[in-house]
């Protein structure tokens, strides 16, 4: 059996393993490199053919794991994608927004539709909506904890993991010429009790794991719930100062997650009504792929929905749907909490409230969710005192906060905890991926004084296992 990290090696983004029992090839994962931009170039050159790969297997919807699917299939691949059904759904909710983002990529460089379909410019998409609705195409789901043969002597069980609805740790039991292996993935693990979701599960004894390390040598802050931090803050902005909130979350996950902990709060009366708009399509649609599987979200929003109605909608929430009723939401007067995408602020309809209301004392931009170098969340969080939104030079007046009690990863304890339910004696190796270099470092350094065997492997390198 031969595992080969092509992807997140020593960097967060662009997950892509490929594990080769013998002549079958499996590629767990596949996701968009973040590092090396969206460009087709950098994305569209597999270090294999992929009209080798038998077949995928996707951990979860989240565009660093399943981001370059399309382009797999464009090159070649022709096999069949497993995965959990709401997995299915919110990665086909994912892909079309990046075909979105691709197109006003392409329009603003005015370059798209000169070589449609050549694929050879930045500034052309790496895939098109046929190719999204070809991978959907070859999704097969599976449901968790239901063991599943691959072929004969390769058997995939889907362990729970938190982090977003769907998502799982790969699990493998392969027969490798008459001996017995295992090796788990654990795609991203979450956290306990995080609003909706369910906590990661315990993962089976295997001799090889292969695990993320995003947060790596760092802890979340310990002491307030979501729902007291939120409090906090909306009391401050909303209530005392009379201001407005704007929020910048992913759509998918983190949108969902901060509803709930709203509803909680305003149900069960810890804050006077304040408004809250959800100002996102995308938000929309994934809220009602949650409605769909609620039989996966975890018992506190189970008893939510049976007590007290719809864990996702509450009196004084509206979900937003047309850009003309957006911008009318920029000129809400009254104190209100905006919930808009995109989480990092590059792109998406944030962009007009921001432009709007940067130069606003009254108002406050919570983070709840990490930003990249790069973008111009990151220079808002750095403290720059001017930001450059739609052209104009803004200098930020508003209010800049942040909170990582809706992080969706694990911090170091967790990421830890997770190694450690694996007997050390029958664990052979843990393959750190998904982390910066010092992260990996600083997870590898805890793992090997708890007597683990660790590797950080190099992008591209083989292992024998
Ligand atoms: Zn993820």
């Amino acid at each position: 059996m031969k595992l080969t990290i092509h992807g997140a090696a020593r960097q967060v983004t662009g997950s892509m393993h490929l594990l080769e029992v013998g002549q079958y090839k499996i590629l767990i994962d596949c996701g968009l490199d973040y590092e090396k931009d969206r460009s087709v170039q950098s994305n569209e050159n597999f270090p294999f053919n992929p009209g080798e790969i038998d077949v995928v297997v996707l951990t979860h919807a989240h565009i660093d794991h399943s981001g370059n699917l399309p382009t797999l299939l464009r090159l070649g691949f022709n096999g069949q994608i497993l995965c959990t059904p709401p997995t299915a759904d919110l990665t086909e909710l994912l892909l079309l927004d990046s075909v979105s983002i691709f197109m006003r990529k392409a329009q603003t460089k005015g370059k798209y539709g000169k070589g449609r379909g050549k694929f050879n410019t930045n500034s052309q998409p790496l895939y098109l909506q046929k190719h999204v609705m070809d991978t959907v195409e070859r999704f097969v789901t599976i449901g968790f904890n239901r063991p599943f043969k691959v072929n004969g002597d390769i058997e995939l069980t889907f362990i729970p993991v938190g982090h977003l609805l769907g998502a799982a740790a790969a699990v493998f039991k392969v027969n490798d010429h008459g001996i017995e292996k295992s090796i788990a993935f654990t795609g991203d693990i979450g956290r306990k009790n995080y609003p909706v979701l369910n906590d990661p599960e315990v993962l089976p004894p295997v001799d090889y794991l292969v695990s993320e390390s995003t947060y790596g040598g760092r802890f979340h802050s310990k002491g307030k719930s979501v729902e007291e931090t939120l409090v906090e803050v909306i009391e401050k902005c909303c209530i005392k100062e009379q201001g407005r909130m704007i929020i910048p979350a992913f759509s998918i996950g983190r949108t969902q997650s901060l509803v709930f902990a709203l509803n909680k709060i305003f149900s069960s009366g810890l804050l006077p009504p304040v408004k809250v708009f959800v100002d996102s399509p995308m938000a929309s649609m994934a809220t009602g792929i949650f409605r769909k599987y609620h039989s996966l979200v975890n018992q506190e929003a189970q008893d939510f929905y049976k007590n007290s109605g719809d864990e996702f909608e509450f009196d004084n929430l509206t979900y937003v749907e047309n850009l003309k009723d957006s911008r009318q939401v920029s000129n809400y007067f009254e104190p209100c909490i905006i919930i808009s995408s995109a989480g990092m602020l590059e792109g998406g309809r944030i962009q007009d409230h921001l432009f709007y209301n940067i130069q606003n004392y009254y108002c406050t931009i919570l983070f709840i969710g990490y930003c990249a170098k790069g973008t111009l969340g990151h220079r808002l969080l750095r403290g720059d005192s001017i930001v450059h939104i739609k052209d104009r030079d803004l200098a930020v007046y508003a209010t800049i906060k942040q909170t990582d009690v809706l992080s969706a990863h694990g911090d170091h304890e967790d990421l830890m905890n997770t190694v450690k339910q694996q007997d050390k004696a029958l664990l052979k190796s843990v393959f750190l991926v998904h982390g910066e270099t010092e992260s990996m470092q600083a997870l590898a350094d805890s793992l090997d004084f708890e007597g683990y065997k660790t590797v950080i492997p190099e992008k591209g390198i083989s292992y024998e296992i």
